[in-house]
């Protein structure tokens, strides 16, 4: 059988896979590789798209419609919905139903839910997760180009010199694209990189230059950057003139408070030195681009970040040419998508908003629409506020977890749980959202949908199924065309594959379009089901006269403007707060290397999960010193909006009164570690998107009086994990069972866990010592396991500390039977005594490399990537550990001068002294 091209599922690159289908034997899994033709990646993946073949089992898995906890068949679950919104609908009117997509569907499905509800359920109240990812960019391109488009392309990347990183963690978030970035300034000496961001994060190994800025000064830092251009005479007047709107105010705007570069060194808390140099390097180089991502947007003035950078590429003219521009990195595989069909609550459909009704009447004709909507719906976070409100009372979440993913998602919580129709559409039993439907629908994943998706540079690419649909479940376009029909709007629904709907998405695109809309893809309309499915990746507009696609946009200077010209916006910078004193500190959040979103996919591949395996957050030296807090200790966050349990990573990569978490954890994966639960719900008031980067938060010491290492066969239900709701929980799956870190207060002895848990022993061990007038016997340790049929079915190591056990070697006790010695040396958790246990972080998830053993290799020796890498392999596979790996050499190379100075001054005094 031949390679199935398709495409990675996780971040906005969207990296091209060639993929087998499995052939023989329930076991096998698809192997999945780079697609060395596809544009965007050259054959190459980042551990998350290396390990995808790992996320293909049916393991947890939703394989059946359920109502209201019980499994039903599909016509019994799509007259459920259909009947529930159509209830809905005659009791409360359209306006009581709302629906919440994700960047994670197709283009397809996307198009077929938004036509549903705008033009024929007649709700408007259709808002989506790229929300809370690119929103501030949308509304930044649209008031300055008039059109929600990015300018370049990934091509710019290889003609550019100067890569100015704004908000964007791109070593972790977009490694293959980061690749490119690193591959030119190899290559090229004179190319450099400056990172912007309050953190000292992966992507500063390769950067030339590091601005750890204040959060939240960014439109400081860009208005300084445009008043140092005119004052250096840097500015493409002739552009200006030409091509551009509303010059004069932005630069008065910018000079009002960043005219010269000491007050913006001193806004935005940085040497003076480092933003002239950045301000000079920019002034300099005509190939700059400036990517960004979660960073600027998520703020609630992201908008005006982002209007804020595209000011100094319209001043400079560095757009529409080779080699430069404003590139917004989406966060999400489909985001573009979303936003190309019109998925969010401001916007109608294909590129036409609500402001112009004659091209809203467009809408209305093509679709022959008996209820289109007029004006907008509510955004993600209005929207969850109205079913707070019992406005709203049918929603209806696909391929999202808002729960985990929103702002003060307790509230989300609570308001879901009163909604009288909640319908989720997901590929697994168990998310956080999911848990709380009374309709669930199992959609297809990755590898068994057929779609089209696109990426950050408008690269539209297909998703091709790999292998059959599991159990019963359906593609979201069929299940939503589906209960259209039960509705009885068959005339608009009656589909028979994703290619009818892609045509028909490209129609529109089209429709009466003469130029004036910049999403069209019309030539792509004709395409039959044959080309359809051998679609190679394309990047939009695609019309008569750019049949081949179109790489880059604005070269001849046209906008998408009323008057063809860009608009400049003036934009200030908004008033630094102060930390209240009761929440002293700062906090911001963001993604992790090995993981994607709520987990719900990479959180299952154990090799995945040793990267980072338990909720962490990160505070400097200073602020550990001020607060008494070791490494590894365990904490807990708290403001109004909740409250969280994590572990503390102390490091120097954050400003001292800042911390940093992961926003990845769910309560399938830990009790208190959802990041959202602290956010408060502020938006930025134009594009409406929460600002997910800047909280404030009280922190203190979460001292458990046992810390425990529970392993188990089978994974504990949701009423078992209950019981840790006041305790600190991390589950870390392994390859052939799941471990529990435990952190449990004194309510909660390890006899009494295991009592709760209803777990019998078959063998245990205690440690005690006596109380200090020594007259009684206190437990300080308890080791106990219970074996059936010669097989371990759980183990558990509890003491006043987190136990040493040889994690791997204890997983492999779980599918063997246990051989004599293996019994005996259970409870002490590893074969063999006194071997050494290397538990420390796992750099390399490819190679299973951690940094015990590359910090040895370091000391003996190897001083460069390319020597670890083959010596331990490390970093020769995907290369997403390349920066870590470079700041392992760096951090021991400053040891081995530190440990060198402290001896030579012992040997001076020791000289003085004889
Ligand atoms: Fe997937 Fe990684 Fe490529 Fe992003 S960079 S699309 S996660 S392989």
């Amino acid at each position: 059988m031949s390679d199935i091209l398709t495409t990675c599922p996780y971040c906005g690159v969207g990296c091209g896979i060639r993929a087998s289908a499995a052939t023989e034997g329930p076991e096998q899994t698809p192997t999945v590789r780079g697609d060395s033709s596809h544009p965007a990646n050259f054959g190459r993946l980042c551990v998350k798209g290396s390990a995808l073949g790992q996320t293909l089992s049916a393991e947890g898995r939703l394989l059946q419609p359920q109502l209201n906890g019980a499994d039903c068949d599909w016509p019994t679950a799509i007259n459920a919905v259909a009947q529930g919104l159509q209830q809905t609908i005659a009791e409360h009117g359209p306006g009581a139903v709302a629906m919440y997509l994700s960047g994670q569907l197709l283009t397809e499905d996307y198009y077929v839910a938004n036509k549903l509800m705008k033009g024929f359920i007649g709700s408007a109240h259709v808002d989506t997760n790229s929300r809370l990812c690119m929103a501030s960019t949308v509304a930044g391109h649209k008031r300055a180009f008039g059109a929600d488009v990015v300018p370049g392309c990934y091509d710019d990347i290889e003609q550019a010199r100067l890569f100015v990183l704004v908000g964007a963690n791109m070593a972790w978030n977009h490694p293959v694209l980061f690749g490119r970035i690193q591959a030119v300034l190899q290559a090229n000496p004179e190319a450099k990189l400056v990172v912007i961001d309050p953190r000292r994060s992966a992507s500063c190994e390769a950067a030339q230059l590091h601005l750890k800025l204040r959060p939240g000064s960014d439109v400081l830092l860009f208005n300084g950057l445009l008043s140092f251009l005119a004052e250096q005479g840097k500015l493409d007047h002739r552009f200006i003139n030409l091509h551009t709107d509303g010059f004069a105010r932005a630069l008065a705007s910018a000079q009002l408070q960043a005219a010269t570069v000491e007050q913006v060194a001193i806004g935005c808390d940085l040497p003076s030195e480092q933003v002239l140099q950045f301000y000079r390097w920019f002034a300099a180089e005509a190939l700059s681009l400036t990517l960004f991502s979660q960073g600027v947007n998520q703020a609630v003035d992201g908008t005006d970040k982002v209007n804020a950078i595209i000011n100094c590429h319209l001043a400079s003219g560095r757009i529409g040419k080779p080699g430069c521009g404003p590139f917004s990195l989406t966060g999400q595989p489909n985001a573009m998508g979303g936003r190309e069909v019109g998925g969010l609550a401001n916007q109608l459909a294909a590129h036409i908003d609500y402001s112009d009704k004659a091209q809203q009447a467009l809408v209305g004709r093509f679709w022959q629409a008996p209820r289109l909507v007029t004006r907008p719906g509510y955004k993600a976070v209005e929207l969850f506020d109205a079913i707070a409100r019992g406005e709203i009372k049918a929603l209806w979440v696909m391929a999202t977890n808002p729960l985990v993913s929103m702002p003060q998602a307790d509230k989300v919580k609570a308001a879901l749980a009163g909604c009288p129709l909640v319908i989720v559409s997901d590929i697994y039993q168990h998310t956080d959202t999911l848990d709380v439907a009374g309709i669930k629908l199992p959609a297809l994943g990755w590898g068994e949908k057929d779609g089209t998706v696109t990426n950050s540079e408008r690269r539209i690419s297909r998703q091709r199924a790999l292998s059959p649909p599991p159990g019963q479940a359906k593609a979201d376009w069929q299940i939503i065309c589906e209960v259209a029909k039960a509705m009885g709007f068959d005339q608009g629904f009656n589909f028979s594959n994703a290619a009818e709907i892609f045509a028909e998405h490209a129609a529109l695109s089209g429709y009466q379009n003469s130029g004036e809309r910049a999403f069209n893809i019309s030539v792509l309309a004709q395409l039959s089901a044959e080309q359809y499915h051998q679609l190679a990746p394309i990047q939009w507009p695609v019309t008569d006269t750019r049949p081949q696609g179109t790489a880059r946009l604005f070269a001849d200077g046209k906008f998408f403007t009323a008057n063809g010209r860009a608009q400049f916006i003036a934009v200030h910078q908004r008033a630094f707060n102060e930390a209240a004193p009761a929440t002293p500190l700062w906090l911001n959040s963001g993604r992790l290397r090995d993981q994607w979103h709520s987990m719900t996919r990479t959180g299952e591949v154990a090799s995945l999960m040793q990267h980072r395996p338990e909720p962490f957050v990160s505070l400097h030296p200073a602020d550990a010193a001020l607060y008494g807090i070791s490494e590894g200790e365990l904490v807990q966050l708290s403001n109004a909006s909740g409250r969280l349990l994590l572990r503390v990573d102390i490091s120097d990569n954050q400003r001292p009164g800042e911390l940093f978490i992961p926003m990845h954890w769910s309560a399938q994966f830990a009790s208190r570690a959802r990041a959202d639960v602290l956010f408060a719900a502020d938006t930025d008031p134009i594009s409406g998107q929460p600002a997910l980067k800047l909280s404030q938060v009280a922190l203190r010491r979460f001292t458990p009086k046992w810390q425990a290492l529970l392993l188990t066969k089978q994974p504990l239900t949701a009423l078992q994990l209950q019981l840790f709701n006041q305790h600190y929980l991390a589950r870390v799956p392994l390859a052939d069972c799941q471990s529990y870190r435990l952190g449990l207060t004194e309510a909660l002895g390890p006899q009494q866990l295991l009592q709760q848990l209803q777990l019998t022993p078959t063998l245990s061990c205690r440690d005690s010592q006596q109380d200090q007038q020594g007259l009684q016997s206190q437990l300080t340790g308890y080791r106990a396991a219970a074996i059936e049929d010669n097989q371990l079915q759980w183990l558990l190591l509890a003491g006043t500390e987190l136990a040493a056990a040889d994690q791997v070697w204890l997983n492999r006790q779980f599918i063997a039977p246990l051989s004599v010695d293996s019994r005996r040396q259970l409870l002490s958790a590893q074969a063999g005594q006194g071997k050494t246990l290397d538990n420390s972080a796992l750099i390399c998830s490819c190679f299973n490399v951690r940094s015990q053993a590359i910090c040895r290799a370091i000391n003996n020796g190897a001083d460069s990537t390319a020597k670890l890498g083959k010596q331990l392999q490390c970093g020769t596979n995907c290369g997403s550990c390349l920066p870590e790996l470079s700041a392992l050499l760096l951090q021991q190379k400053a040891l081995t001068r530190q440990q060198t100075l402290t001896q030579q001054k012992s040997e001076e005094l020791s000289d003085v002294s004889n």
